[in-house]
């Protein structure tokens, strides 16, 4: 039986979103979005390292153990520790978005034209396929955003690859930071089928709220077909913004969040989404 699994790994602040796709004969395929570790910090690589050992994988005996990373942006909450992740584990494809130059493009690119860990890399938007024979992954994935050759130079945010993954009736939409602004440009290419959807930019208020205070994306969803996920920054940033709790909740949608409910994985056959998380209790200082 086909299988997908996303896990939002909680990481305290920012985005590291792993990936996993089975085709009906078991064969295992490994996606990674993101990744904010740091030196002296590490969240997302050890349990990356501890998932592989638990389901017997070889890591250290495969060379391209990802299929594909993404980085959605240049932030420093999701892109810091990619260099590292592609360094440990390897990876077939490394996919990011065509950006404005910065140290952090500058420090992975130059790792990935100069490792054997890295075989392939490229910018992507929403023109590129990736899919079979270049790609093995057992889903179907779409860049939603952003557009061909289109790039904000003035906020980096805007340029977070928004990637829609499917698998039968089911679809999983991962956000990087892309604000409220884009996404009436967005939304008509979410698939109707939108079943989780994470609320980009860790539920900051731009992430929902255009500068009209309008909400794009929320108003297009239907809280009894979509629910929400959310790699939520509650320190040092305050994600999500208490106006996007109320709006959300206003509006009757179910939404997940890593500060409550920590690692959170949805899995799914194509019919419907599993979510496995463990409840935090108590409260994290605000
Ligand atoms: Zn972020």
């Amino acid at each position: 039986m086909a299988e997908l699994a996303v896990t939002i790994i909680d990481v305290g602040w920012g985005d590291s979103i792993m990936v996993e796709s089975r085709d009906d004969a078991g064969d295992r395929r490994f996606g990674l979005i993101d990744c904010n570790d740091y030196e002296r910090q590490r969240t997302a690589l050890p349990f990356v390292k501890r998932y592989f050992e638990r389901i017997g994988r070889d890591w250290q005996g495969t060379a391209h153990n990802f299929e594909w990373v993404l980085l959605t942006h240049g932030h420093a909450d999701h892109a810091r520790g990619l260099k590292e992740m592609m360094n440990t584990f390897g990876t077939t494809h490394f996919w990011y978005p065509k950006s404005v130059a910065s140290t952090t493009y500058g420090v992975l690119l130059d790792f990935a034209n100069r490792s054997n860990r890295v075989l392939h890399h490229q910018a992507v938007d929403e023109t590129k396929i990736l899919a079979a024979p270049e790609v093995t992954f057992h889903c179907g994935m779409r860049i939603l955003w952003p557009n061909f050759d289109q790039i904000d130079t003035e906020n980096e945010n805007n340029n977070s690859v928004v990637l829609a993954l499917t698998l039968g009736q089911v679809t999983i939409v991962l956000t990087g930071d892309a604000e409220a602004e884009n996404w009436p440009q967005i939304v008509g290419r979410l698939p109707s089928h939108t079943t989780y959807l994470q609320v980009p930019h860790h539920g900051g208020r731009n992430g929902l709220f255009d500068p009209n205070d309008g909400t794009p994306w929320l108003d297009h969803l239907n809280p009894r077909h979509t629910r929400l996920v959310m790699s939520s920054h509650v320190v040092p940033h305050g994600h999500p913004h208490p106006d996007v709790v109320t709006e959300l909740s206003n509006r009757r949608f179910v939404s997940y969040r890593t500060d409550r409910n920590y690692h959170l994985t949805l899995s799914s056959a194509g019919d419907k989404v599993t979510v496995g998380y463990t409840h935090v209790s108590g409260r994290l200082p605000r």
